[in-house]
């Protein structure tokens, strides 16, 4: 699995659509100060579901949507498109390449599909669950967040590993599973009590 495309319309500083072709490999986006190589990353975050203005250098979602310069108008919506490609099967779809849309527009609303199919968020988070690009996964380390996790203590770092590694969601769903278990062992118990009053 690797990501093939991203196309970035009415985003933040890319008013018209433009496409980015990724290979496998190392993509290296160049260009001077200011000129939107971040604004690629954010467009990465969003399109996979970050809620968080702040997480995408804003301070209301609407910032992602461009906001005009001296020589062009504002745009209403903002849409990006991410591909990825499937062909090893890595997310639970039966589409050898899957495209995934976000659309969002000044009133709030957002619009989200997959393969070109209207869905729902949640839709998009579970097939993106397992593969280690979903949100949360810390596959994007913005700027100043690698000194960040240099000099976290070494349990939080162990933390951002074992999220990463995909360990974290089985470590939560065990602790789940034993206070499900530790409840049901007091009903058992309370059971074990009645049943001797009963006698
Ligand atoms: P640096 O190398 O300094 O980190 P950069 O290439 O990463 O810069 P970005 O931070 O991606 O640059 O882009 C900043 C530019 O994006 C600014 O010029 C800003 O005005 C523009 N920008 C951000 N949001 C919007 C928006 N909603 N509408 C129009 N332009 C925007």
């Amino acid at each position: 699995m690797h990501l093939k495309s991203l196309t970035v319309k009415g985003f933040k500083s890319f008013a018209s659509a433009t496409t980015l072709r990724l290979e496998p490999g190392i993509t290296c986006v160049v260009g001077p100060n200011g000129s939107g190589k971040s604004n690629v990353v954010d467009a990465i975050s969003w399109v996979l579901g970050e809620q968080g203005a702040k997480a995408l250098r804003g301070g209301k979602m609407e910032d992602v949507i461009f906001a005009g310069t001296a020589g062009r108008a504002p745009l209403g919506r903002a849409e990006v498109t991410l591909t990825i490609d499937n062909t090893d099967g890595a997310l639970p779809i039966d589409y050898t390449e899957v495209s995934i849309t976000r659309r969002m527009f000044r009133s709030g609303e957002s619009e989200y599909e997959i393969n070109g199919n209207q869905c729902r968020l949640l839709d998009i988070q579970e097939l993106l669950s397992d593969s280690g690009i979903g949100r949360e996964m810390h596959v994007i380390v913005g700027q100043g967040r690698l000194d960040g996790v240099l000099h976290a203590r070494p349990e939080d770092r162990r933390s951002f590993v074992e999220e990463a590694a995909g360990v974290l969601k089985h470590r939560k769903r065990k602790e789940k599973a034993i206070r499900k278990l530790e409840a049901m062992q007091a009903n058992l118990n309370r059971l074990g009590d009645l049943t001797t009053e009963l006698r």
